[in-house]
């Protein structure tokens, strides 16, 4: 049995807890969900409106959530598809996408120099990299196409790879800097949460169910023991709309787990070279995740499923087993007894790959459906909902609700079949690089 355990998280010092909602409160603007778009969204909220009460809720501890469990990739530059390269149909959307992409990096590396916060923020960059290149299909022209979009991009093979990945595994990969960077997100998520001003009051362990419109036309969003009335609401939830009582069907979740190995002794990290702290992304959807951690441990996220419940202890053994194998092609030395730590976190995801980003009705303002590349994006869709909502305009929120057309979701059973066959295509694809 394994239990769901967040190597992340463990190695952050816990805030001070805060405690749930009790009774009735009253507030100028109501956050309903602390990750990193909840947060980002709370600080330029509290700038925009000095004097304003903001109270901001989360169902189980704010920073916690898929914001403290990811890979912490910093996404900048995507990966272009073949559609997106140069001269191709796709390139122009790229081109607008990346700018976007580029300003979400920019602010997280901007909201982390501002409020001093400590994350192992390293902005390197980070690999696309293959173990079978047929993988990385048109390589020197996926690296013009990252280079016109302001990447340094460059392509590095067999020998030169491996002196930075410390392993024969990875065949060709692309490193590209130029916004990419990784951080330990659960030491990000928590320093947004930290630094909240004081006109932003937090309540923890604090589940709405429901959202409901008053005689007087303020909201007010339920929990089981309070509530609060307000006449502007931010649902910063990623995928769990219809539990806070918003009929929305754009976004489902996906589950994803990862592992942690405790840190490598100098004789493995001897074996791998004693290379510098590196991340590697996989060119398809279904390949694994890794990292080197600059206190030399490995990570890997190689599962990813249609799920809207936590996976239970015996199955996460099994998705562990999964790291492990994932971890061996890579590292044959890996043993179970290196994994420290496993565990899940849901995301977002649209069929589209594009958020939902919209006022839903007066007063009712939401984003969702980051798709994996929420630590960047969610940060800045925080700051731009804040916006919205206060009713500000700005070339940069026309480009994100321009691109923000999530694509329909058929209803289930035909989704959660069509989603399932869709995610074993893809795994199949990607078994190679898992
Ligand atoms: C394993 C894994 C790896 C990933 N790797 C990366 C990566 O490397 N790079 C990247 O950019 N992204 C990655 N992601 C995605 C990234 O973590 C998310 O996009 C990001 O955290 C989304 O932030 P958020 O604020 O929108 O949502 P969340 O962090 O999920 O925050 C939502 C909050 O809402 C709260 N909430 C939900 N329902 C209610 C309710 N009814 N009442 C009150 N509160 C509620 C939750 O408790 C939660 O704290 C990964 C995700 C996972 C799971």
């Amino acid at each position: 049995m394994t239990e769901n355990n967040c190597g992340w998280i463990a190695q952050t010092q816990a805030s001070v807890a805060q405690p749930p909602l009790l009774g009735v409160q009253k507030a100028d603007w109501l956050i309903i969900g602390g990750g990193f778009t909840g947060l980002s969204a709370a600080h330029s909220l509290a700038e925009l409106h000095p004097q304003a009460r903001i109270v901001m809720v989360d169902r189980q501890r704010a920073a916690q959530g898929a914001s403290a469990r990811n890979s912490g990739f910093v996404v900048a530059h995507e990966n272009p598809s073949g559609d997106d390269l140069i001269g191709r149909v796709g390139n122009a959307y790229y081109q607008t996408s990346t700018e976007i992409s580029r300003a979400a990096s920019r602010e997280v590396q901007s909201r982390v120099s501002r409020l001093k916060i400590d994350c192992d923020l390293r902005e390197q960059g980070y690999f696309f990299a293959v173990h079978d290149p047929a993988k990385l299909e048109d390589a020197a022209l996926r690296v013009q196409t990252l280079g016109e979009t302001g990447a340094d991009a460059q392509l590095l093979e067999g020998h030169a790879l491996r002196q930075h990945l410390g392993t024969d595994f990875y065949q060709a990969g692309i490193l590209c800097r130029g916004g990419n960077a990784l951080l330990q997100p659960a030491k990000y998520a928590k320093g947004l949460r930290d630094t909240l001003p004081a006109s932003v009051e937090l309540f923890e362990f604090t589940d709405i169910t429901r959202l409901e419109r008053q005689a007087n036309s303020n909201l007010r969003a339920s929990s089981a023991q309070g509530s609060v009335e307000a006449p502007q609401v931010l649902v910063c939830v990623g995928p769990f709309l219809p539990r806070v009582g918003v009929r929305e069907r754009a976004v489902f979740p996906l589950e994803l787990s990862a592992s942690l190995t405790r840190p490598l002794t100098d004789d493995e990290f001897d074996q791998m070279g004693r290379p510098d702290p590196w991340g590697v992304l996989s060119t398809r959807p279904g390949g694994a995740t890794l990292r080197l951690t600059n206190d030399r441990r490995l990570l890997i996220r190689n599962t990813v499923e249609l799920r809207r419940h936590d996976l239970d202890s015996g199955s996460l053994s099994v998705r562990r087993q999964t790291h492990l194998r994932g971890l061996q092609r890579r590292f044959p030395w890996v043993t179970d007894q290196h994994i420290q730590y496993t565990w899940t976190g849901h995301l977002s995801a649209t069929r589209s790959g594009e958020p939902r980003f919209a006022r839903l009705e007066r007063g009712i303002h939401t984003v969702a459906g980051c798709n994996g590349s929420g630590v960047a994006r969610g940060t800045l869709w925080g700051r731009l909902l804040a916006e919205m909502a206060s009713g500000s305009q700005s070339p940069l929120l026309d480009k994100v609700l321009s691109q923000a057309s999530p694509g329909w979701l058929p209803p289930s059973p035909f989704f959660d079949i069509g989603a399932s066959v869709r995610m074993r295509y893809e795994a199949c694809r990607a078994k190679s690089e898992s």
